[in-house]
């Protein structure tokens, strides 16, 4: 229908005769002459109409916003001083000479530019309208180029991209299932995959030796932030290679993307274990981007006579750090108020601080509600240890690690952001080493990455003390978000078991869930390790945009809904009949 994107016209196609098709961006009546602003993926172009085109002037007399037109015209230069030097098409316009309305619009719930002050609901609901704003299309233009080119890349080393099903059975990435009923096998269910883990391993059984897939995954959390039901991984598995290789050829990967989208050079990427990025940052991806760190001074604390230290200082499930926070003299004491409710979501009881206002003048130069109870030379050794300085304030944590590290962590990344700490754009690293199980709350163990990683000890050593035994995982982690992960697997059926059985999972549950994975090892499965990226992040950081739904088409809301089908929807009684299902207390909505 058209002969070019409205976005592609400049001056060099002054006094061609085109033909657009696109939406009524904005319509406009100057004095007896028509402007519209037609828009369609590649930009906009101003079409102008005279009142002496008769009868393309009455059809445009009628155009609203979002009208789909076709429009016949001949470019011209904008009239001296008319030109629009921020807009692509800004020096020319279209003089139009016919005017088709392709099809009408109602009056759109949001205008294209005012979607901010709209409820996300809103936009939700109307996502045809929304993924028509320049910015939206062009995150989804980016999203599918980076794809592209990961494809060609794993393509070009050897990776085939191999579907898996969606109709499976469990495939525990430690979320619930989301479980679609059998018909023909009446009481039993499929799940849909928590990611394709089980099948990739199966293909490297099968001697695939480099998979990929770009694949859909399911997992049904309780949305925390900005996580989605459904969501998109760049799925990998290799045979022969160790946990080096793997990383080596997927750093390059992301780096090739970078350099490729961004034009960004990321450099080699650094590694951290796992242990060192809990000391210095209270978290296993770390923003390396906000200098300041962690420091442990359970030591100094032991016998100061201040429960809220000693305790924690003398139990070994405990920790006791200081956060120096340059510059830090400058919070009020209600910022510091707000930063002590802030941790208490983590479950921090309190926030010490203290105050540098002048190094120089000792005890006197300091500032803080606990000097009280802390004698003096071990103010002093604090300090050093910290190599504070005048200005500084320091932030004190103390209670059990875990609310130590989650609480203290964050506060580090808050406090960096709010006070403009974030240096430089990009600051990717590896983190390794990761243990292979953490507790869970009843005493148990659980995987830290999931049951197929492999140890990096033997079984002996594994099952002699498994809450110390170190794994052969690896995450990739970019400016404090998880960018990916992966491990080298079991592929020993013996070695497979014994996981098994540390995590709780007795061997006749381990046949009935994942006998056909323990089969596939024991007929000759190779070494084989590999990871996935999570696709919508990746483009999310890439665009700077503000959360995954804004890089995903179709994204549900917090609830796990689509407000555009209004998934998830009611059945019939017949389809329920025919599955075998009774609702047993359908919820009113
Ligand atoms: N299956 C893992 C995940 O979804 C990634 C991997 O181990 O390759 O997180």
């Amino acid at each position: 229908m058209r002969s070019h994107y409205c976005g592609e016209l400049n001056e060099e196609h002054v006094g061609q005769e085109v033909v657009l098709c696109g939406w009524a961006h904005r319509r406009r009546d100057h004095g007896g002459v028509i402007f519209i602003d037609l828009r369609d993926l590649e930009g906009i172009a101003q079409i102008v109409i005279d009142p002496d085109t008769k009868e393309s002037f009455a059809i445009a007399e009628t155009v609203r916003n979002e009208f789909v037109l076709k429009i016949t015209g001949i470019v011209r230069l904008r009239p001296e001083g008319t030109s629009n030097e921020v807009m692509g098409t800004g020096r020319i316009e279209v003089l139009g000479k016919q005017v088709e309305v392709l099809n009408a619009a109602k009056t759109p719930p949001f205008q294209l530019d005012e979607h901010a002050e709209v409820g996300e609901d809103i936009r939700l609901r109307y996502r045809y309208i929304d993924l028509r704003r320049p910015e939206m299309a062009e995150r989804l233009r980016f999203r599918s180029k980076v794809s592209n080119s990961i494809r060609n890349y794993l393509d070009d080393n050897g990776f085939l991209d191999i579907e898996t099903p969606l109709l499976t059975k469990a495939t525990p990435e430690g979320a619930r299932d989301y479980l679609v009923p059998s018909r023909t096998h009446q009481g039993r269910f499929f799940a849909l995959p928590q990611s394709p883990q089980l099948f990739k391993q199966i293909l490297m059984a099968a001697g695939m030796d480099r998979y990929y897939q770009i694949a859909k995954c399911f997992r049904d959390e309780d949305l925390r932030a900005d996580r989605q039901p459904e969501f998109t991984q760049i799925d990998i598995e290799t045979s022969f290679m160790n946990e080096e290789q793997i990383m080596q050829i997927t750093e390059k990967m992301i780096r090739q993307i970078f350099q490729k989208h961004l034009d960004v050079d990321l450099g080699d990427f650094p590694r951290m274990t796992f242990a060192d990025a809990m000391r210095r940052f209270g978290s296993d991806k770390p923003d390396l981007r906000i200098d300041m760190e962690l420091v442990d001074i359970a030591d100094l604390m032991k016998n100061v006579d201040f429960k809220v230290f000693n305790g924690p200082a003398n139990d070994p499930g405990s920790r006791v750090v200081a956060l120096r926070v340059p510059g830090g003299v400058r919070l009020s004491r209600k910022e510091i108020d707000d930063y002590t409710k802030f941790i208490s979501i983590y479950g921090a009881k309190g926030l010490a601080w203290i105050k540098v206002n002048d190094l120089a003048a000792g005890t006197e130069g300091l500032q803080s509600p606990i000097l009280k109870f802390m004698p003096e030379d071990v103010v002093k050794d604090v300090l050093a240890r910290l190599e504070a300085e005048t200005g500084d304030l320091i932030f004190f944590g103390a209670d059990k690690t875990k609310i130590v590290n989650e609480s203290i962590g964050a506060l580090r990344l808050k406090v960096g952001a709010d006070m403009g700490m974030v240096k430089g754009a990009w600051a990717p690293l590896w983190v390794v080493d990761f243990p292979m199980f953490e507790e869970t709350s009843d005493g148990g163990l659980t995987a830290i990455h999931h049951p197929f990683t492999a140890p990096s000890c033997s079984v002996e050593e594994l099952k002699s003390d498994p809450a110390n035994a170190l794994s052969r995982a690896y995450d990739m982690v970019l400016n404090g978000t998880e960018l990916g992960g992966g491990s080298i697997r079991i592929n020993q059926p013996s070695m497979q078991q014994s996981v098994f059985r540390i995590l709780g999972i007795e061997e006749e549950e381990a046949e009935e869930k994942f006998g056909f994975l323990l089969s596939a090892l024991s007929y000759g499965c190779p070494p084989h390790g590999g990871l996935a990226f999570g696709l919508d992040r990746l483009i999310m950081l890439m665009t700077g945009a503000s959360s995954i739904r804004e890089v995903i088409a179709f994204p549900k809301t917090q609830s796990a809904a689509c407000p555009l089908t209004d998934a998830p929807g009611l059945v019939s009684a017949k389809q329920l009949r025919e599955l075998n299902i009774q609702i047993r207390q359908a919820k009113a909505e």
